[in-house]
């Protein structure tokens, strides 16, 4: 990873937003900036004329794993609380205007903030700065996101081969996570999704203590971290038999995730690759039922830029990961998803999580 390179992009940013130096306490970004991966450390970077210094700044209980982590950055580890001690760095530099994560900073710190700068610093809130270069995924980055996605794919054969009448959801993911921690995946992005029967009409039905029906859709969706970058797919089974209802509902929500998939390439506005599939759910009459948004960025978060949701005129560039994921959901009847990841080429658009699409029945 190169990270000098991330924080000169980044140095350009700060230069454009009137601040001479940025204090990052959003873990995600610190790691997309010098590497390291621990749970508590605060990393400084300044432009100093034309070049930036960066200082990480830990306790000692990360001593050794910063020293093996962080690259591009000073590391120093701190007696007093890390924040404290940076804040302190940041007045003796002299530093006239600093950018600072609103959405990632408590508002204690913050009044802590005040507090140790003493008026010498002017403050200024910098949001989604580093969020917008990570949007766009470098090699390193595209390799990592390409293995943790097949990762993904492996493990679906895993579930399908768990999944029965009356075995409890939460038994199946279990299957499914035990699988990942031994295909290497160091934890799931995100607690994983098996929703069966009337409970597939929740989008979100974290796997939960019910035993999965004899007849009715599953709906899988999860992840995993490998070497610090997330996965996201879904895929939909059906217990049973399917129904001409039922299929023809699956049919719907396949044929609305390849349109938006057809829809990814370089210069499209996100708000078009989600109209492409919204407007297929429509003609087939279940536009009431799809209720969230295409899609979303993917990377060292679960959920990044840019989002693919209805209306958002930013436009997809070369590099950027995707997940583009329509639903239909019928209360009480049950639900159907199908999520992929997709990387957007120089041309058009690579999907990282070849699974079958076909409506399988167990
Ligand atoms: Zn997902
Ligand atoms: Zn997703």
């Amino acid at each position: 990873m190169d990270y000098a390179a991330r924080q000169k992009r980044l140095a350009v940013q700060l230069h454009n937003a009137g601040v001479d130096a940025l204090f990052l306490t959003h873990l995600a970004n610190v790691r997309y900036l010098c590497g390291f991966s621990g749970s508590a450390g605060i990393l400084v970077l300044r432009l100093v004329r034309a070049s930036v210094s960066a200082i990480f700044y830990t306790d000692g209980r990360y001593k050794q794993q910063a020293a093996e982590e962080v690259h591009g950055a000073k590391v120093v580890i701190t007696k007093k609380p890390a924040f404290e001690t940076a804040c302190e760095a940041v007045l003796r530099a002299g530093v006239q205007h600093m950018g600072f994560e609103a959405a990632n900073l408590p508002y204690d710190n913050y009044r802590q903030m005040v507090r140790a700068l003493r008026g010498k610093t002017k403050l200024k809130p910098v949001s989604g700065a580093v969020e917008q270069l990570r949007a766009i995924k470098d090699a390193s980055e595209i390799e990592q996101m390409r293995a943790a996605a097949l990762v993904g794919c492996s493990l679906f054969q895993t579930a399908c081969t768990a999944i029965a009448p009356g075995v409890p959801e939460s038994v199946v993911a279990g299957e499914l996570e035990l699988q990942a921690r031994r295909a290497g995946a160091e934890k799931m992005s995100f607690d994983t999704i098996v929703a069966a029967g009337s409970r597939s009409a929740l989008p979100h039905g974290r796997a939960s203590a019910a035993p999965i029906p004899a007849d009715g859709f599953v709906i899988l969706d999860y992840g995993v971290i490998l070497a610090g970058y997330c996965s996201d797919m879904t895929r939909t089974v059906h217990v049973g038999k399917v129904s001409p209802e039922r299929r023809r509902m699956y049919e719907a929500v396949k044929a609305a995730q390849m349109a938006s998939i057809q829809a990814v390439r370089p210069g499209a506005a996100v708000g078009d690759v989600d109209q492409a599939g919204r407007q297929l759910l429509k003609k087939a009459g279940y536009a009431a039922y799809f209720t969230h948004s295409t899609g979303h960025g993917v990377g060292i978060e679960i959920h990044e830029q840019p989002r693919v949701a209805r209306g958002q005129n930013q436009k997809l560039a070369p590099g950027m990961v995707v997940t583009i994921e329509p639903g239909i959901y019928l209360p009480e009847e049950g639900g159907v998803r199908i999520e992929d990841m997709v990387l957007v080429t120089e041309s058009a658009n690579e999907v990282l999580t070849p699974t079958t699409r076909e409506l399988i029945e167990l």
